[in-house]
């Protein structure tokens, strides 16, 4: 059928990289099949490399199971259950990309069909810290880039960041930088003014 042909099936030189390197960044993006063994994976799955001549690329896992491969138990191409690494990385980008709304363990466990306790648990073993830890050092990183960039006032900074409160937003970063904001903000201008002289001194 001429419909199987398209773009997505070819083995290309990026594609056999990615199967070799375990990247992550292309999963959902192409599955591969190894003809010898009859399985496929997603592109990040740790099994053995394959041999390149009998890799065979597919678009999906429906696709794949078409032609009668089984899907490998080590990387579930066609599961519903994402390994642990992957659905932690959802989440971690989740927070990236919302860090500035209300964020709250149960709404990232509804959204990642998950319960709170699990999510916890599966998040801090994969990534070292709790979702709520990653969130704070996200906004903590993104004030800190307000404050040294633009003049906009501690309240704005806090609210912009996901903080409805700026008191706690100064607590917070106190705690974790060992600085109050407006200090951090003064500590910079002061080494920057300080450099800054310093190169002019210089013949
Ligand atoms: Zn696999």
């Amino acid at each position: 059928m001429n419909d199987d042909i398209q773009e997505g099936l070819i083995l290309t030189e990026e594609r056999w990289q990615a199967i070799l390197r375990n990247d992550a960044a292309f999963d959902h993006r192409f599955y591969y099949a190894v003809r010898t063994t009859g399985i496929f994976c997603r592109p990040s799955c740790k099994s053995k490399p394959p041999k390149k001549e009998n890799v065979r690329i597919f678009a999906n896992a429906a696709q794949a199971m078409r032609e009668e491969f089984r899907p490998c138990k080590r990387c579930k191409p066609n599961g519903e259950r994402l390994p642990d690494e992957e659905w932690a990385d959802q989440i971690a980008r989740y927070i990236d990309k919302h860090y500035a709304e209300t964020i709250t363990l149960e709404m990232l466990a509804d959204l990642c069909h998950g319960s709170p306790y699990h999510l916890q648990r599966t998040f801090k073993r994969v990534k070292g810290i709790s979702p709520v830890e990653y969130l704070q050092k996200k906004r903590m990183a993104e004030a800190k880039k307000s404050l040294l960039e633009t003049d906009k006032a501690l309240s704005a900074i806090a609210s912009s960041v996901g903080f409805s409160s700026a008191s706690y937003f100064t607590t917070l970063f106190k705690r974790m930088t060992g600085r109050t904001p407006a200090r951090y903000r003064q500590w910079n201008a002061d080494r920057t003014n300080l450099e800054g002289r310093e190169h002019e001194q210089t013949p």
